[in-house]
């Protein structure tokens, strides 16, 4: 047994953009006896959790469940849908949807990248991390694309990266207007269960998601949500595909069960958290996460300090990238914090690695656990050196005591 004990006194504040805290609730659920996955009970659970999961994907089509990280479940949505060759128009909002893309490339499939141009003169990066997805850079190339040789257009929703969320209906509104055949994909691994998402409503063809960010549970499982048109595209798609193919899965998943053997006790999980969401209420949860997301970005104001998202109006409601100083290595600062406060930040990745740190406020949060990771950033960077203008912990403090307080949910 490794040393899981390797924390001091007290909790350890987990505020990473996922995995996020998992509640007890679904701990102690996790800690049921696995049972047998061919038996009546699991059939019962397979057709709750499944039908769950279609009023979080606000879907009245089949969400595929893998056992799987979030990685499995974009190479799914890829393999099911597509053949050798084929183009992709692949945006790029950050460092989520670079990987995706170098996967497809992995893959055979052959992406065109489309992105905002030129950095940012202040900070020096690019300005594609800033924003989100720009709807009419891709409907002006989709309509220099006469021949349709453009198979998908697969966008981020939530970018975990910079801490951007794109607005998807007016990427499928860009498809439309352009009259393209496209399929459009979705990455909302770290938006689904918190950030407003429809998979049915925006016409989505395959939205990708994971476990272990606003779902609350720990890593291990990974959805396709698929459109009757995406659907339609597996049956002709000629990528090989065998344990992601999902006709097999839709099939069996009619009466609760899957091919083969599924992930229990993360289903059993699952049944909990769909249990405590659907308590609490989706649009309950969407406030709560734009509430806490709307105090973090004003300690970040308060403190000084620049928000890597650089346009007010897709701010993510699920993590706040926090850009220090030119010169200062934010890398240092997490580990100062992480050492002497206990508390877990998210790294810069990619382009951004060394230069920001991510606060995650997802999931399983409430006003005080922000205001304690908030605490542990003023005291860390202070320590740090880094020059503050004043106190984001007091203008946070502020902001949620004299905004409408959300619904209390009754604690697990
Ligand atoms: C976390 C995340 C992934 C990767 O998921 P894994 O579970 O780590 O494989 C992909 N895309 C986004 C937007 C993410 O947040």
């Amino acid at each position: 047994m490794p040393n899981l004990n390797f924390h001091p006194a007290g909790r350890h504040f987990l505020a990473i953009p996922g995995p996020s805290p998992v509640p007890d609730r679904l701990l102690r659920a996790m800690s049921y006896p696995t049972i047998d996955h061919r038996g009546p009970e699991f059939g019962a659970l397979g057709r709750q959790v499944l039908a769950g999961l279609q009023q979080v994907f606000q879907t009245r089509h089949p969400v595929v469940v893998y056992p799987a990280s979030g990685t499995g479940a974009w190479e799914a949505a890829l393999a099911n849908t597509l053949s050798p060759g084929d183009a992709l128009l692949m945006y790029e909002t950050g460092h989520f949807a670079s990987l995706w893309r170098k996967m497809a490339e992995r893959l055979g499939l052959v992406p065109e990248v489309v992105a905002l141009p030129g950095t940012c003169p202040q900070t020096g990066l690019p300005n594609s991390w800033r924003r989100g997805v720009q709807a009419d850079l891709i409907e002006r190339r989709l309509r220099e694309d006469s021949g349709h040789q453009i198979k998908a257009v697969c966008v981020v929703h939530n970018e975990t990266s910079t801490g951007v969320t794109s607005d998807i209906a007016a990427v499928r509104r860009a498809i439309d207007a352009a009259g393209h055949p496209a399929l459009l994909l979705v990455d909302t691994i770290s938006g689904l269960a918190s950030a407003d998402y429809r998979h049915d409503e925006w016409g989505v063809d395959v939205t990708v998601s994971g476990s272990q960010k606003g779902l609350m549970l720990p890593p291990g499982i990974s959805f396709n949500a698929v459109s009757p048109k995406a659907i339609a595209a597996s049956r002709s798609a000629r990528l090989p595909k065998a344990f992601w193919a999902w006709d097999e899965i839709i099939e069996m998943n009619k009466t609760g069960y899957w091919p083969y053997t599924p992930n229990t006790n993360l289903l059993y999980a699952l049944s909990e958290a769909l249990d405590m969401l659907q308590a609490e209420g989706l649009p309950a949860v969407f406030a709560r996460h734009h509430r806490l997301a709307a105090a973090c970005r004003a300690a970040v104001h308060a403190w000084g300090l620049e928000v890597q998202c650089a346009d007010a109006a897709v701010h993510s409601p699920v993590l706040t990238g926090v850009v220090l100083p030119q010169g200062v290595d934010a890398d240092a600062v997490r580990q100062l914090i992480y050492e002497r406060f206990n508390l877990s930040l998210g790294t810069g990745l990619g382009k951004l690695k060394g230069r920001m740190f991510r606060i995650g406020h997802l999931g399983e949060c409430n006003d005080l656990s922000l205001l304690a990771a908030l605490g542990g950033c003023e005291m860390g960077l202070r320590l740090a050196g880094v020059k503050l203008l004043g106190s984001g912990v007091l203008a946070a403090l502020e902001w949620l005591q004299n905004s409408a307080t959300p619904q209390a949910r009754h604690p697990g």
